[in-house]
């Protein structure tokens, strides 16, 4: 897949796929963010693909319906934007130990309403819910935001956290609760270095 390149430079470090969608949106830890993966429709069903919300097959039909609706894309394109932005400040508030605010809880509502909607209840090992006959432009976003749901509602909210070095939020899996970078390999090792550099200025001054 030609655009699949781009997507991927986001690295899956959320350990949910809504955090994950959070995520597609990368800067410093506050203010604005400086560069995002989700330019078009094709981006969003890439991302999904990647993140493994939609499958191979599901992505083709996908995009044959995006260049057939052009508009219908765009239109479900700016719809996950906004809510990206709502579960941006849901989480980036929960991360912070604040309060999200009434009126994105009910946008939030209202989202998950409409992907139950579109899904069905499949049997696995349990019963979960699928969107294997969701054909419409919206289906890349039910499944992020029922993520998104399910870890408001059965998660550990002290386990949500922001990278101390980027705007990146993940799931703190970790067993006694101590991860504080999206990842080692990124912000652990720039922090790591800026105090290695710290260290050996003072050992140098004194
Ligand atoms: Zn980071």
């Amino acid at each position: 897949m030609e655009t699949l390149a781009g997507v991927t430079r986001m690295r899956l470090v959320g350990g949910n796929l809504a955090l994950d969608f959070i995520n597609t949106r990368s800067g410093p830890p506050v203010g604005s963010p400086d560069d995002d993966v989700l330019t078009g429709y094709p981006e969003l069903v890439d991302w999904a693909v990647y993140a493994g919300a939609l499958t191979e097959p599901e992505a083709k039909a996908l995009h044959r319906l995006s260049r057939d609706d052009p508009d219908g894309a765009h239109a479900a394109l700016a719809r996950a934007l906004r809510s990206r932005d709502d579960l941006d400040e849901v989480f980036r508030a929960v991360a912070a130990g604040q309060s999200p605010s009434t009126s994105v809880l009910d946008r939030l509502r209202d989202d998950e309403a409409d992907a139950l909607g579109h899904a069905r209840l499949d049997r696995g090992t349990t019963f979960g819910w699928t969107w294997r006959d969701d054909r419409t432009h919206h289906r890349p976003l039910r499944p992020v935001v029922h993520a998104a749901v399910q870890l408001l509602t059965t998660g550990a909210l002290d386990r949500i956290k922001g990278c101390g070095g980027c705007r990146f939020l993940f799931n703190d899996e970790s067993k006694n609760r101590s991860r504080r970078w999206c990842s080692m390999d990124d912000c652990g090792t720039s922090e790591k270095i800026r105090r290695y550099v710290v260290a050996r200025r003072t050992r140098a001054t004194s």
